[in-house]
């Protein structure tokens, strides 16, 4: 019952926007022209007094009346061209808001740690597990839209349905969720409760954004267990990281900083959790990472972008190969 309320809720906001969209192009279109019979109109009333008066005048007002009509269409054209360009974009937000994160290719079915990017440009992701969890999910997503920075949030399911509002405020903020189990299992599974585990998670993470995400972290780092090989078979990418904050043990800020900042690396990815327990700490400790991070010259990008950065490189690698052997 829940489900279908969920998904009609999730239909009936992209219909909203749709019709927000084309409501947007009907002003665009008929405004101006609501305008241009308005002008057409005044300027026409001078010309029938003085028709009565002198016919021949009337003549010559009637092609000034063509001559002005034609300037209103001129003036209108670009405003109408606005209007329909302004629709469109905001038809290609929405369409890319619902299937947000395309992965390269060559990363589907493969497990990533560290991308080790070889550019100038040095590029980290910052990536949350185990929530979305009471105040320090939303103190989290506060300090990350003040430093104006996108992160990638692997959330548990039974997580998630207790707090079904912050899975729209993730993605509403520019941010990637990401599948991390139902339960947060790390032991040895059968087939079918591994299907549940990801799949639970997969639809829920739907119902309530309309998005799909092919982007998976094992509990624990655990490859061996079922599920990572189940989304491998799925072409799904395996996430691991390459700095760990160890925030699940130490509990002070300065410690967790130091770990991320003594362990990152260019096309590097960070552990660090907003749920699953108290994580204060790790709500004190992001903007000194941040700062830390940035002083050293580190972007912010989500997992997907780090994924894509690294086929770029990748690519320009291949091509110069081919060019010179
Ligand atoms: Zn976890």
């Amino acid at each position: 019952m829940q489900k279908t309320t969920k998904f009609t809720r999730q239909k009936r906001q992209f219909l909203a926007a749709l019709v927000a969209a084309s409501g947007s192009f009907i002003v665009g279109v008929f405004l101006p022209m609501d305008m241009w019979t308005g002008r057409a109109k005044s300027v026409n009333k001078p010309s029938e007094v003085n028709a009565a008066i002198n016919t021949s005048n009337a003549a010559v007002e009637t092609s000034q009346i063509d001559k002005n009509v034609l300037q209103e269409i001129v003036k209108i054209k670009p405003a109408v061209a606005t209007k329909v360009k302004a629709s469109e974009n905001a038809l290609t937000t929405l369409e890319l808001k619902r299937f947000n994160f395309a992965i390269p290719r060559r990363f589907h079915g493969t497990v990533v740690k560290d991308l080790k990017l070889t550019g100038k440009d040095k590029y980290i992701a910052l990536t949350f597990d185990d929530g979305p969890w009471p105040k320090t999910t939303e103190m989290i997503l506060d300090t990350l839209k003040e430093n104006d920075i996108k992160a990638t949030f692997f959330v548990v399911g039974q997580h998630l349905k207790e707090r079904p509002e912050l899975a729209p405020k993730i993605v509403d903020g520019g941010h990637v969720l990401a599948n991390h189990t139902w339960n947060h299992p790390t032991y040895k599974m059968g087939k079918e409760r591994v299907e549940s585990e990801v799949g639970r998670t997969a639809e829920l993470i739907y119902e309530l954004t309309g998005m799909t995400t092919t982007l998976f972290r094992p509990p624990g780092g655990v490859l061996n267990n079922g599920l990572a090989d189940f989304v491998k078979n799925r072409k799904h990418v395996v996430v691991m990281w390459s700095a760990d904050s160890v925030d699940w043990h130490y509990m002070s800020a300065k410690e967790i900083t130091n770990n991320v900042v003594r362990r990152a690396t260019n096309g590097g990815i960070v552990l660090l959790h907003d749920g699953g327990g108290p994580r204060m700490h790790v709500v004190k400790a992001l903007p000194q990472i941040i700062e830390r991070l940035r002083k050293q010259g580190y972007k912010f990008v989500t997992v997907p972008e780090l994924l894509e950065i690294k086929d770029r490189e990748l690519n320009k690698q291949e091509k110069q190969k081919t060019g010179t052997s």
